[in-house]
């Protein structure tokens, strides 16, 4: 009787191992880079829905590449707050990097990158970057992942914008980033 692996699907057959195969085998690991300035409940929706698919997961700040025009916490701040709101979630590691993306991928044994997309506007830098990046290391693979509905206009310019403005962002951030915020522009972020 014909067995689920023995059945043809006329693919071509993978006859050698690569890179990013030997990678993987032993362990999924990717990366989520970002500018998180601050970190929002929009990227961690995107972080729990990762770790569907992977064993671990490097949440990296971006410190050129995406790097915002005003921003509100320095990189290593940025790095704290993730390391506080990953700390009880073991496959989460945080770390940041300067230079190229696909570099930093590689020393780090990740050949998978991950991104949100939260609207049709996100998508053709993502697509270019994303052919870019394979272009740059042809074993790496891009993850576009959809976060849930409520944080789809959700950004970090947004959560800053509302923040310097006095307006009440507890909705849209993790509770040790609303501390952070509270402690650097005052309580009216928490809605006080
Ligand atoms: P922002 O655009 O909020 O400043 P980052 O540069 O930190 O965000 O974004 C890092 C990644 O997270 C990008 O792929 C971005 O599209 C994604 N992302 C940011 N906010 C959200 C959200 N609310 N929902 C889904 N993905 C998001």
């Amino acid at each position: 009787m014909e067995t689920p692996s023995s059945r043809s699907c006329g693919a071509a057959p993978i006859d050698s191992e690569s890179e990013a195969d030997q990678v993987t085998r032993s362990e999924r690991t990717a990366v989520y880079p970002g500018s998180f300035d601050p970190i929002t409940l929009g990227h961690d929706d995107i972080v729990r829905r990762s770790l569907k698919l992977v064993d671990r997961l490097i949440v990296t700040v971006a410190y050129t590449a995406t790097q915002v025009k005003q921003p509100l916490f320095e990189v290593r701040e940025r790095v704290e707050l993730l390391e506080r709101v990953y700390a009880d979630e073991p496959r989460v590691e945080v770390s940041s990097f300067q230079g190229l993306l696909v570099d930093f991928a590689r020393s780090m044994s990740a050949p998978i990158i991950i991104r949100g997309l939260r609207a049709v506007s996100d998508f053709e830098y993502e697509f270019q970057m994303a052919l870019m990046n394979r272009s740059l290391w042809p074993e790496i693979e891009v993850i576009f992942m959809a976060p849930a509905s409520q944080y789809t206009f959700l950004s970090s310019s947004l959560v800053r914008e509302v923040a310097r403005l006095g307006g009440r962002v507890a909705d849209f951030v993790p509770p040790v980033v609303l501390d952070a915020l509270i402690e650097r522009v005052g309580p009216s972020v928490a809605g006080e």
